[in-house]
């Protein structure tokens, strides 16, 4: 009999095999029970196996699960496109559905140099972006990603776009304060212009809060208001990537609304489908729109399951749920609540160096020596062996970080479904204590 192999991450690592989900717990083939504060990879935004959510991927099956949309458009892919541009802010009003954040990302990149194209500016082709990011495996969303360990192998077919610092307060370069240091590191995109020429620059990508890279960053306040406004003076467009800080995981739709910003060109993903379908979005202005429409009235690119009905019913679902049980409303309370909980922890473990975040997009920092912030050598392999530890006492949480760049230490995010009760943070809480007190 032939051979078969599931690749997995590591390969000759033991993986569980998962049963079955519901709301915030996972259970595997043993039996093992494992409470979820990763949200998978921040995606399992409302829980798993909601049954409203199962009942419309039923519903859509039963009607039609696949058209090609060079052919045809379905009630699903225009509902949801409506529901997009109703929950953003400003006219954010033109949703391109695809598959994966890295397809959105890439695809947000090809707008914003089709639309300069479409104005008779072929120069403007560059896309900027930070170190300490991540936007996305496929070759364009690595090129802007700054994250060298996920670049490494692939350098030479890298556009090398990263350009400036990320705004990571805990280890500033610049050993300064915000507001005082009156966002030094934001500010570096003005002189990354001016040594690149703003003719040559179509957009900046950056994400709200930085997640896979680092740990959920969260800028100072006035941060993305210097960004934005660079980007307008110098005429550059600029992409919010939502793709783990959208669909609620914040507490709002977007995060970038906490500092009153609004993209020229946002991109959504994870939390759009919940886990549910495999669906993101490259989310655009009309300001955007407007050449390419009064042009070629096309944007230049698509996958064959682009705007696939199945998927774009159930983030459809995902987003009337999320939107009929006022989930978000909750997720700010919350996430102050596992922050302070999170800060009595700190005192109790030396090793805790930084607690940050935004909404129930949480990060925890560890440290050798909490005094000097200095970070774990990383052949210690601080993160991988919390996140291991975490497992076996039945408890998910995401390896971020991981001291990659050489400037940023280890951390891990805790970023459970946004319906998870207070009963269930004591718990998780709980869970991380003795993960922490294992490894004391
Ligand atoms: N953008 C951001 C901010 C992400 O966090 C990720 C994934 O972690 C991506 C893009 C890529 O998304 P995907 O893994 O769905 O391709």
């Amino acid at each position: 009999m032939k051979r078969s192999y599931l690749i997995k991450p590591v390969l000759d690592d033991v993986y569980p095999v998962i049963d079955y989900g519901k709301g915030v717990y996972l259970f595997d083939m043993d039996g093992k029970k494992y409470l979820d504060a990763a949200s998978g990879a921040v995606t399992a935004n409302i829980g798993h196996g909601e049954p409203e959510i199962i009942e419309a991927m039923n519903q859509q099956a039963r009607r039609v699960s696949f058209v090609y949309r060079s052919q045809f458009t379905s009630e699903a892919a225009e509902s949801l496109a409506k529901k997009i541009a109703d929950m953003t802010p400003g006219d954010l009003n033109w949703s391109f559905f695809v598959n994966s954040g890295s397809e959105a990302t890439e695809t947000a990149m090809k707008i914003a140099i089709q639309y300069w194209q479409e104005k008779g500016i072929q120069t403007k082709t560059k896309v900027l972006s930070r170190w300490v990011s991540y936007h996305g495996i496929t070759l364009g969303a690595l090129s802007m990603s700054g994250h060298t360990g996920r670049r490494a192998r692939f350098v030479p077919l890298l556009e090398d776009f990263p350009v400036i610092n990320p705004p990571y307060c805990y280890r500033c370069p610049y050993q300064l304060e915000a507001p005082s240091c009156q966002y030094a590191c934001a500010r570096e995109l003005e002189t990354a212009i001016q040594r690149i020429g703003a003719d040559k620059i179509a957009a900046f990508i950056a994400e709200p809060v930085i997640g896979a890279a680092g740990g959920a960053i969260a800028p100072p306040e006035d941060y993305f208001k210097v960004i934005k406004q660079i980007c307008d003076t110098h005429e550059i467009l600029f992409i919010a990537d939502e793709v783990m800080t959208g669909s609620g995981r914040t507490g709002e739709m977007l995060a970038c609304t906490h500092w009153e910003i609004t993209p020229d060109i946002v991109t959504l993903g994870k939390g759009m489908g919940a886990g549910y379908a495999p669906i993101a979005a490259a989310v655009a202005s009309e300001k955007v729109m407007e050449p390419i429409l009064a042009g070629t009235k096309q944007v230049m690119s698509g996958h064959t399951l682009s705007a696939n009905p199945q998927s774009c019913a159930i983030a459809l679902a995902v987003l009337e749920y999320i939107e009929k049980n006022k989930i978000m409303s909750q997720v700010e309370s919350k996430g102050v609540y596992f922050k302070q909980q999170l800060e009595k922890m700190q005192s109790q473990f030396e090793f805790i160096g930084d607690i940050r975040g935004k909404g129930l997009m949480l990060g925890i920092e560890f440290v050798a020596d909490r005094g000097t912030k200095k970070p774990y050598p990383r052949q210690a392999l601080i993160t991988q062996k919390m996140v291991a530890l975490a497992k076996e006492k039945g408890l998910i949480v995401y390896p971020a970080g991981s001291g990659i760049d050489g400037v940023n230490g280890d951390s891990i995010m805790i970023a459970p479904p946004l319906t998870i009760t207070e009963k269930e943070i004591d718990e998780l809480i709980a869970l991380l204590n003795e993960t922490f007190t294992a490894f004391a």
